[in-house]
């Protein structure tokens, strides 16, 4: 069974993602990882070839054997991965190596496009939404950045998804869409666990 959350940055998916695995004993794939271990090798080598790197995404994320994890969350890489996911290339490359991943087993897969491109047939589908000023206030309190800042990178990052030619950020028409601004965390995941549970009895 596949499990998809899509959604804008800083709508909690992540954190939703990860539990809602775990609760259903299902595996997790971060993509957005992935797009930031690109980010991370083209900053280090402008001409690097994409279809070479060696992403790992276990208990740490590596490159090339390199633990990226603190590296791939810093403003910088932030900024690059959405600018290379941006580009045919990358996206081929990257849509490739996700549906080979999740060709067998049960997954909670968290991205932009997972819904509509990687996984159009996931037995379930959640996109995750929840106020632009809410979730920079999460982010800043999470980095211990100033709001203005991390609602100004927000904003142009939002456009820069949802803008963008090559799988734009948008709901799946058969998503089910969460605000999570008024929800806890613990609420989302209860609420997917349960969606996620009553479609799985209705597959078996
Ligand atoms: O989810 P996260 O913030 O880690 O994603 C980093 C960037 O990777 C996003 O801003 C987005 O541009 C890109 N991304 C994507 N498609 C995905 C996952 C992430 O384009 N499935």
């Amino acid at each position: 069974m596949i499990v998809a959350i899509d959604g804008p940055a800083g709508a909690g998916k992540s954190t939703v993602a990860r539990a809602v695995a775990l609760a259903l004993g299902f595996t997790y794939l971060d993509t957005g990882a992935m797009y930031r271990c690109v980010a991370v090798a083209r900053l280090r080598d402008a001409d690097v070839d994409i279809n070479a790197l060696e992403i790992g995404l276990a208990a740490t994320v590596s490159l090339n054997g390199e633990d990226v994890s603190e590296e791939i969350r810093s403003a910088t890489v932030t900024e690059m991965a959405s600018e290379v996911a941006a580009e045919p290339e990358v996206r081929a490359a990257m849509v490739l190596r996700q549906q080979s991943m999740l060709a067998s087993g049960d997954w909670v897969v968290e991205g932009r496009d997972i819904g509509t491109v990687i996984a159009p047939h996931a037995e379930l589908k959640i996109f995750l939404t929840a106020d632009a000023d809410e979730r920079a206030r999460r982010r800043a309190m999470q980095s211990g950045r100033p709001l203005e800042q991390v609602l100004a990178e927000q904003h142009r990052r939002d456009r820069r998804d949802g803008e963008r030619e090559l799988s734009p950020l948008v709901a799946a028409e058969d998503a089910v869409e969460l605000d999570t601004t008024a929800l806890s965390a613990g609420e989302v995941i209860g609420e997917i666990v349960a969606l996620a549970t009553e479609r799985d009895g209705g597959r078996q």
